[in-house]
């Protein structure tokens, strides 16, 4: 033993060295009450990581937003048109999907007013409303329909979440996405070449537990009424969604929010590879393709056509993360909404032919009637 060690281990040595300790943690900052208390929630560390990056304001290429929702468009004046036309020549967006298109009349004057105000650069798709959905000849009636709101201008048909979910017969059964029932819906669709942008289900981690291994905790927290009852389970919904899919080779179904499989690109893959009609769209879900960029590059490579560009909810400055994301290789930028991904992006640096096909190229092949002379390129 040396004497060094010795010292050290005398009681009054321990007792100097504590009071130095205390006297340290005296002097030191004492955190504020608020500090100590906050939030996970409010927590918004600002990165602290230098490395060399910049935001796109504006996308490469001409693009079409292949999911976008202007419910009162048709009402909107000749001013409230052009201030979003505008807003979307600086994000380079020559042509918005508006899912919102309704149907009959409704359809006929949103149509109308995009028509006059800013010919081309809206495409509005037509809804159906499934009150009716006990009558016997709902399918079939639905179905002509949708024939005449193409005929008035709709490109395509979109279906909301609540159909597979939240829509019953009058007996209590749950109306199914693959119901029979409605088969003349989508036959009608692949005869009339309009695609079905179809909503099914939401994020898997709603049907979870909300605890702390939730990875949608946050957003159950802020928005309560998404959290789901266990049954029926999201893989149940999910497998009719893909098995009316499956059923309808001759419609073009493009499985929203990538199919709420952007966490599993590899079973998303599989799933396409299966169904040759099934395409995807990136609306709400660019997140998951951010925390993973060499992955996501992977399957946007082998997938580049069957992806279109999509953003969902209209606020301009969100579209630079998705521009970022496709565009660039920058590391750990910013999302914009917590509630989807509390991680930081990369980009994916994807080379102008996969760009192009995700922002524009798709969308002529599948959605009818749009200006190829708005894509300079084509
Ligand atoms: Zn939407």
């Amino acid at each position: 033993m040396t004497l060094r060690n010795a010292s050290l281990r005398s009681p009054l040595r321990l007792l100097a060295a504590a009071s130095a300790f205390v006297a340290l943690a005296v002097a030191a900052p004492v955190p504020s009450a608020q500090s100590q208390e906050m939030q996970w929630e409010d927590y918004a560390p600002r990165s602290t990581l230098v490395v060399e990056g910049r935001e796109v304001t504006r996308a490469k290429f001409p693009f079409v937003d292949a999911h976008a929702h202007q419910w009162r468009i048709g009402d909107a004046s000749a001013e409230d048109i052009a201030a979003i036309v505008a807003e979307m020549d600086a994000l380079n967006m020559a042509v918005m999907v508006n899912l919102s298109g309704g149907s009959g009349e409704d359809l006929q004057r949103k149509v109308a007013n995009t028509e006059r105000h800013a010919p081309g650069r809206f495409v509005h798709y037509a809804n159906i409303d499934f009150g009716p959905v006990d009558d016997p000849d709902f399918g079939e009636k639905a179905a002509a329909q949708l024939e005449a709101d193409v005929r008035h201008g709709a490109k395509g048909l979109k279906i909301y979440k609540n159909f597979g979910m939240d829509i019953f017969y009058e007996n209590g059964e749950r109306v199914h996405t693959d119901d029979p029932k409605l088969d003349a819906i989508w036959q009608k669709a692949g005869e009339l070449g309009i695609p079905v942008l179809i909503h099914t289900a939401d994020p898997a981690s709603f049907w979870e537990p909300q605890d702390r291994f939730n990875e949608r905790w946050f957003e159950l927290k802020e928005r309560p009424r998404r959290k789901r009852d266990p049954v029926p389970s999201w893989e149940t919904l999910m497998a009719e969604h893909w098995n009316l899919i499956a059923r309808h080779e001759n419609t073009i179904f493009l499985s929203a929010h990538l199919g709420w499989l952007g966490n599993d690109l590899g079973r998303l893959g599989s799933l396409l590879d299966k169904m040759p009609n099934m395409y995807t769209e990136l609306g709400a879900v660019v997140a998951e393709l951010g925390r993973q960029p060499r992955a996501a590059k992977a399957f946007l490579t082998k997938y580049q056509d069957r992806v279109l560009m999509g953003k969902d909810s209209w606020e301009p400055s969100e579209y630079h993360v998705y521009f970022r994301i496709f565009e660039t290789a920058n590391e750990y930028f910013p999302y914009y909404r917590k509630r989807h991904a509390f991680w930081s992006m990369y980009g994916m640096d994807l080379p102008d032919e996969t760009l192009r096909k995700i922002y524009y190229k798709n969308a002529l092949e599948i959605i009818p009637g749009l200006d190829p002379a708005l894509f300079p390129d084509s």
